[in-house]
């Protein structure tokens, strides 16, 4: 059996706070995690497109004290739980622990949780959307090439205010983002 064509799947690369689940100042416990009231429906309509869903975010609380790596597990897992209920599943989340004084390679918005992504699920990041509320997420999603979109979510009109990031679109919301995919994926790629 061999596969000639690389027949892999694009790829959604979501940021966490502000983006798919409500931000909460220094969320530690999985019953502060509330996921937006549109973040099921939205990720269903991607995965119906066809899109893989990947988690990317930095939880500099690690490093800060305020979390471990049962906490970030147990989060996760509420996350996964809560989507399971709207029909969907994120195939991957990544997260980065480290300081922002740790020079990691991972922290957003440098490129290594994303060049994990790309070398565990094989896909290509110009053919990637990035979306989040914050420049990191924008300079990355920049950074591998990929359509990155900002929501007016989260930290996302201070974000726009602040107007140090160029994101491809700036959306509302997840909702609007997904509708912007929808319209210009064809488009983009054809
Ligand atoms: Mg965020
Ligand atoms: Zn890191």
């Amino acid at each position: 059996m061999s596969f000639l064509k690389n027949q892999s799947r694009d790829f959604i690369l979501l940021d966490r706070d502000g983006t798919i689940n409500i931000e909460h100042h220094y969320l530690s416990d999985p019953d502060q995690l509330k996921l937006f009231p549109d973040t099921g429906k939205a990720l269903y309509r991607l995965k119906v497109m066809g899109f893989g869903l990947i988690v990317i975010t930095n939880q500099s609380g690690v490093y800060l004290g305020y979390l471990n790596l049962a906490k970030i597990r147990n989060i996760h897992n509420r996350l996964q739980s809560l989507l399971k209920n709207e029909g969907v599943y994120l195939d991957d989340i990544y997260f980065c622990p480290h300081g922002s004084k740790e020079n990691c390679t991972c922290r957003k918005p440098r490129t290594g949780m994303i060049d994990q992504a790309v070398a565990e699920h094989k896909f290509d990041p110009h053919r990637s959307f990035m979306i989040g509320d914050k420049a990191v997420d924008i300079d990355l999603g920049n950074a591998v090439g990929a359509t990155s979109i900002l929501l007016r979510t989260g930290w996302g009109i201070k974000t726009e205010r602040e107007g140090k990031c160029v994101p491809s679109v700036i959306v509302n919301n997840l909702t609007d983002a997904v509708n912007w995919i929808e319209q210009r994926y064809e488009k983009l790629y054809e």
